[in-house]
């Protein structure tokens, strides 16, 4: 089978719906192409930090979730081997976290039914000249299906299969893995609005309460590969926390929905692969974790790709409106050129921040010592906060349907 589209997205995780979103939201219908059933939810939870709940705004999306989840102003980290406990602000606005799910189905219900297309694995991609600086795409689906696309966006996570055509730096495995999970408290838990984290030198845990009976935790582990059946991986957890983890952080794993349960080994792109890399090539360009993989130590994974996601909107947006409603292949390029450039510094640097503050964390050498004990929650997490969090990846342009001279409002 052979089909037509204006745009192609692979993947429908939170980069490949948002981006979705942020195209209707200029008018331009998108293609989301989802190798599974149905929405992925792997990982439970996620944190969204303030630059995310801005694009959740130019996306229209963050008055859904927001009366949902409670923001979090404080945490804690406590060192489980010397007892010493530091306090984190967030900025102001707080930090939320949520269920994956939540997040993902309040983006899709903004789309029409038949935009996204599930059990659709893309196999290939070929480049279609058409002279000049226009290009299509034809990316070929394993079920046999063609389909030829003015845009494509590879929003296709981790192992990203358009980031490998485009030719992007391979993962660099962070040496560290984590379990993750929901914890269920029939009863309700007890616990405060508050982030606490505990640590050793090898080791970090921490929970936050998503509402009254549900927390979202997590466990990373240096060097140690985890996977496993969800009940061998509770059990792991458990018994490298039993000697010093307290015993909140061991009930809230006892009362794990295994169901829930997942490993996953962190990984990230080196900053200058994506500095250096190449981002974009004619109309295919990507998106999400298959453009800036991160380690999740400041829990912007997801937030990165919403910002992209806005950025994308209104590059594209901005080209649509100047061509009079029209996709223009060639004019496609430059709006995806000018999403690069916009997205790949800040890209490389959250993934910097991300990584230092990971590496700040683990580890039994002096320097990491006293980096962690001493010097990190006092100095640098507040300016690498503020450096990923505060920040505003800006608006949509306005789009007026039916007028030929479409208005626009000022980014
Ligand atoms: C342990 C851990 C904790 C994290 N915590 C946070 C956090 O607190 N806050 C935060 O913001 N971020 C966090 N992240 C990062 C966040 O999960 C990711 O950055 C985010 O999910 C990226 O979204 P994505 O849409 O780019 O990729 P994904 O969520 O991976 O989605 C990719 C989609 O593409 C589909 N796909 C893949 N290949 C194909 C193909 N060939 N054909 C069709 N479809 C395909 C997949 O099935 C999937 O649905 C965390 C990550 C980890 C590992």
């Amino acid at each position: 089978m052979e089909m037509m589209e204006d745009v192609v997205i692979v993947g429908a995780g939170i980069a490949g719906l948002a981006t979705a979103v942020a195209l209707k939201r200029v008018g331009v219908r998108a293609l989301v192409l989802e190798r599974s059933e149905g929405l992925r939810a792997t990982g439970t939870a996620l944190t969204l930090t303030p630059n995310a709940w801005l694009a959740l705004d130019a996306l229209g999306v963050s008055h859904k979730l927001t009366p949902l989840y409670t923001p979090s102003i404080k945490g804690y980290v406590t060192n489980v081997s010397t007892g010493e406990v530091q306090e984190v602000l967030y900025p102001r606005q707080g930090i939320r976290t949520l269920h994956r799910k939540v997040l993902l189905e309040a983006l899709a219900e903004e789309l029409a039914t038949d935009s996204i297309r599930f059990s659709s694995r893309l196999a290939a991609i070929q480049s279609l000249e058409q002279g000049g600086d226009a290009s299509m795409a034809a990316v070929h689906l394993e079920d046999g299906t063609t389909i030829k696309s003015k845009v494509l966006i590879g929003c296709d996570g981790v192992h990203s299969l358009v980031a490998r055509w485009l030719g992007l730096a391979e993962l660099v495995h962070s040496g560290r893995s984590a379990v993750r999970g929901l914890a269920v408290f029939p009863q309700g838990h007890g616990f405060k609005q508050e982030f606490p984290i505990f640590m050793d030198e090898n080791n970090r845990a921490g929970f936050v309460p998503l509402n009254d009976r549900q927390l979202y935790w997590f466990f990373v582990s240096q060097g140690e590969n985890m996977e496993g059946e969800p009940e061998q991986m509770q059990r792991d957890v458990l018994e490298k926390c039993t000697e010093k983890f307290p015993s909140e952080y061991l009930d809230v794993v006892r009362h794990a929905d295994l169901s829930s349960l997942s490993w996953a080994p962190l990984m990230f792109r080196s900053p200058w692969g994506i500095i250096f890399g190449k981002l974009s090539k004619g109309n295919v360009t990507v998106a999400g974790d298959a453009m800036h993989p991160m380690t999740p130590d400041l829990g912007n994974g997801g937030g990165a790709s919403l910002e992209d996601a806005v950025v994308l909107g209104r590059h594209i947006g901005n080209s649509v409106m100047n061509n009079g409603g029209l996709i223009i292949p060639g004019d496609m390029a430059k709006a995806i050129d000018d999403y690069v450039k916009e997205r790949r510094w800040r890209a490389a640097m959250v993934v910097t921040a991300s990584y230092l503050s990971g590496r700040m964390h683990h580890g039994d050498r002096w320097w990491i010592k006293f980096l962690r004990d001493r010097a990190l929650y006092k100095y640098f997490f507040g300016w690498l906060s503020r450096l990923v969090f505060v920040y505003d990846c800006g608006r949509l342009p306005a789009i007026s349907f039916g007028e030929m001279d479409l208005s626009r409002k000022k980014d």
